[in-house]
């Protein structure tokens, strides 16, 4: 129900945490989030109150500067630790947090499995990462002869055009510690435009305390935010000229 993200150079866990408190108002009965240090994702996830998540986290706390959160409010599953986003694809180390409803999950699932691909949860998401890492060993096979410079991006923009549904979406890969993709079609997803740092979530009151400067995605649009900047493009890879707004508080 809740998405949050960063990237840059503080310490992740705490920001990502206070602005999935900024968002408690959507409502929700479980949280998560996924952050990448030293080449690992490491992800917790809690049924319940945000407290529950912040109590586990804290014995893991590391400087980790990039990560994704979520509140999640259940259409496919249980309330359930088992069902709380991030979502993961393990082997090839790609976490994900969604909004919204995948709509044709039930093929997509059963394709999957099909291939082998292992289930942990009853959601609708889980297709997602397992999508992301097919397409990701394809680009890798691909070898660098791909169009586009990002694997990653490439990986998670392949899948999205799989979806059908209202959905947003942020995903980390373990091997690409400098990208964290976000993607809008239908449910809200706003970016944060900082110095050397940038944010992501479904409503600007997760982000404000930290930047003014906003740009809200459109439906059909999948961003790269980098340490460097934000790039925005459609769902056929061609790059849109986005810039952000500021927003005045005290008008
Ligand atoms: N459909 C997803 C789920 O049930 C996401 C729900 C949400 O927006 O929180 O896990």
């Amino acid at each position: 129900c809740g998405i949050v993200g960063y990237i840059g150079t503080q310490a992740a866990t705490e920001i990502l945490l206070a602005g999935l408190e900024k968002l408690e108002y959507r409502g929700y009965d479980s949280a998560g989030l996924a952050t990448i240090w030293e080449g690992e994702v490491n992800c917790v996830r809690a049924k319940g109150k945000l407290h529950n998540l912040r109590s586990k986290v804290e014995n893991l706390e590391t400087p980790a500067p990039i990560g994704i959160g979520h509140t999640r409010w259940a259409t496919h599953g249980k309330p359930e630790e088992y069902n709380a986003h991030p979502h993961m694809n393990t082997a090839m180390r790609v976490a994900v947090v969604q909004n919204g409803i995948v709509e044709n999950y039930r093929e997509l699932r059963e394709e999957l499995k099909s291939q082998g691909y292992e289930f942990l949860s009853d959601t609708d998401t889980e297709v997602i990462p397992h999508l992301i890492a097919q397409f990701l060993k394809e680009e890798k096979a691909l070898g660098g002869e791909s169009n586009f410079d990002s694997p990653f991006f490439e990986a998670v923009r392949k899948t999205v055009n799989q979806l059908t549904g209202a959905f947003a979406l942020a995903v980390v890969c373990a091997d690409y510690p400098d990208e964290l993709i976000v993607v809008r079609q239908q449910a809200p997803l706003v970016i944060g435009f900082g110095q050397g740092e940038f944010f992501c979530a479904s409503d600007t009151p997760a982000i404000l305390s930290h930047t003014r400067a906003v740009l809200p995605l459109d439906n059909g649009e999948i961003a790269r935010l980098t340490p460097l900047g934000v790039e925005v493009y459609d769902f056929n890879a061609r790059r849109l000229k986005k810039h952000p707004r500021m927003l005045n508080m005290n008008p």
